[in-house]
């Protein structure tokens, strides 16, 4: 049977691809449609339910998959508001505070949510192999990322990055937040042994490249990753869906689960 999905932030980027994609998927009904109040003109051409208000549209569709990609506050009120309902979501906002994930992640456990900052199976499988290559290397190799995204993204360094960095930073021992340098100017001296450097570029309609350096004495790797669409990042998530459908509410689920 086919998985019913709600798409919050429907006029967006990446809600428009998912509403594109799901339409043409056999294995998802696209039950219902969201955007914030006037943002919703011209959402009835996806023929469903269509509203400002998510909650309206959860009270017709028991059990549909919400999948929400629109903005940290908003995102937060979406878990808030399904762990009512009993509804699971697929969250792929990023830039969420470190409590307002805690909220998200309070709202996983009555009813089943999944995040991920990058739903593309070439970065989750990335975030496997990361630590193995860190650890490898030992700490002579100094590590530094570069991420370039479109001009109108909102948040930086990206989520992904501050995800690549933290596995990247965790598997040295250090602590992300400790150890973070986002921006160099001036007389900054010596690059500390235990920092690392996570730049954001900006401009154009980059859709997202993460470029992951490690410094050695007399080498260097770059390990790169590149989207070329956002339709890597929404068919994660239509993936994420029909597998969060069979969940239980417990723990907040990542995209490790999936693939898994
Ligand atoms: P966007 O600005 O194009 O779209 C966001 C949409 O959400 C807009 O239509 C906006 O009106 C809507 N919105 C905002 N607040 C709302 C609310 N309270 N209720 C209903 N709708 C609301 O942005 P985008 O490029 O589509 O990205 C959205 C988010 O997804 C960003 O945080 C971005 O970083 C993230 N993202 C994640 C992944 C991933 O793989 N996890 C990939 C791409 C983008």
């Amino acid at each position: 049977m086919a998985v019913s999905i709600i798409i919050l932030g429907a006029q967006g980027r990446m809600g428009n691809m998912l509403c594109t994609l799901a339409k043409a998927d056999p294995d998802l009904n696209l039950a219902g449609v969201v955007d914030r109040p006037g943002h919703e003109q011209g959402l009835e051409r996806w023929g469903c339910l269509t509203d400002t208000n998510l909650e309206a549209v959860l009270k017709k569709t028991p059990m549909a998959v919400v999948i929400d990609f629109t903005a940290p506050e908003a995102s937060v009120a979406t878990a808030e508001t399904i762990a009512k309902h009993g509804n699971p979501a697929v969250i792929g906002t990023t830039g969420l505070s470190v409590e307002q994930l805690d909220r998200v992640r309070g709202a996983a456990a009555k009813t089943p949510i999944l995040w991920a900052p990058n739903m593309s199976v070439g970065v989750n499988v990335l975030l496997q192999i990361l630590p193995k290559l860190v650890t490898l290397l030992g700490e002579k190799f100094d590590m530094e990322m570069m991420e370039v995204h479109h001009k109108a993204k909102k948040d930086a360094p990206s989520g992904t990055a501050v995800k690549l960095a933290q596995v990247m930073t965790e598997a040295r021992s250090w602590k992300y937040d400790t150890v973070k340098c986002c921006g160099r100017e001036g007389m900054v001296g010596a690059r500390p042994q235990e920092e690392m450097g996570v730049m954001a570029l900006r401009g154009g309609d980059v859709v997202g490249d993460h470029t992951m350096y490690f410094f050695g004495p007399g080498e260097r790797i770059e390990v790169k990753h590149q989207a070329h669409s956002r339709e890597t990042f929404a068919q994660g998530a239509l993936r994420a869906a029909k597998w969060l459908a069979g969940q239980k509410a417990g723990r907040l689920y990542s995209m490790a689960d999936v693939l898994a």
